[in-house]
């Protein structure tokens, strides 16, 4: 099943879809069944609701699907994030050995967490500001893991059962303040700094993960080309080495590391502007487009 966050009537709807790229609004397509799904604005808090709600909302976009319910295909939606409000984004940092070689970084021996603050979330489509505060604003394709039950000290073998599904992410970093500032905070939470969608694809599926593929393009140009497969610390261990000492709550993003190919590898590196455009592809789940705007 695939899920947006709609953006309609100043506030969002969650539309959905299981079988075609055309998406519909599951409250309208809901009916008498509308009481249940009360409150449910985003993935976030469909989840939140518990898994009684979750089936429910599933059984109804089951019955609607071939229904004569209008359907709009993404690029006629106004997206919004697929969680708006997680409780927690953790991010990893230096997940990818290719990634990790062009920063010269050292190959951590566990995975290594920062996070990003909710403020940073924005569409598909939407603008990310090139802050005033920053002259080396970068880009990070990302897989997006969105939690879909409390995972508190979870074993690595039932880890893959605490994942609601996957969505794609811009972990957009200001390198001069990532590298300058003593913590990263303000090198990868500026306003606008995390792209994500344009939806969420629920894990079954997406039955084997490994298997995806990420790119990124930069002005039609490729810049990041890797299986998810590359990745050092997988899933399940991630999940594991956070869930140990931080509880997740449904709709919690993990944001897992990106592979080799951003600006700052790059001799000398290029940075974004003003006017760039960014798109990060994973198969399966889609493509995220970033337009990159001046401080207004
Ligand atoms: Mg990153």
């Amino acid at each position: 099943m695939k899920l947006a966050t709609v953006r309609r009537d100043g506030g969002t709807r969650l539309f959905a879809s299981n079988a075609s790229d055309r998406l519909f609004d599951v409250l309208d397509a809901a009916g008498d069944d509308v009481r249940s799904l009360s409150g449910i604005e985003d993935v976030g808090s469909l989840y939140r609701q518990g898994q009684e709600v979750v089936q429910a909302f599933r059984a109804i976009v089951d019955a609607n699907q071939s229904s004569q319910v209008p359907s709009f295909p993404l690029g006629e939606l106004d997206l919004a994030p697929p969680v708006i409000w997680p409780k927690a984004i953790v991010c990893i940092g230096r997940n990818y050995a290719a990634h990790i070689a062009e920063g010269d970084s050292p190959v951590p021996e566990f995975p290594l967490l920062f996070s990003k603050y909710a403020n940073t979330l924005v569409g598909d489509g939407d603008p990310v500001v090139d802050h005033a505060i920053t002259k080396e604003l970068d880009y990070e394709g990302e897989l997006g893991v969105v939690i879909g039950r409390r995972a508190q000290r979870v074993a690595e073998a039932d880890a893959m059962s605490y994942v609601a599904g996957y969505t794609v992410i811009n972990d957009i970093s200001a390198r001069d303040l990532q590298l300058g500032d003593s913590q990263w905070i303000r090198g990868k939470s500026l306003d606008t700094f995390c792209p994500i969608g344009p939806v969420f694809v629920t894990a079954d599926d997406i039955p084997d993960v490994d298997a995806l593929r990420l790119q990124t393009w930069v002005n039609g140009e490729l810049r990041q080309d890797a299986p998810i497969s590359d990745m050092l610390f997988k899933i399940p261990h991630l999940i594991a080495f956070i869930t140990e000492g931080i509880t997740l709550e449904p709709g919690d993003i993990i944001a897992t590391g990106t592979p080799s190919g951003v600006a700052f590898g790059m001799k000398p590196p290029v940075y974004m502007r003003p006017g760039d455009r960014v798109e990060i592809t994973i198969e399966g789940i889609g493509t995220l487009h970033s337009r990159i705007v001046a401080p207004s």
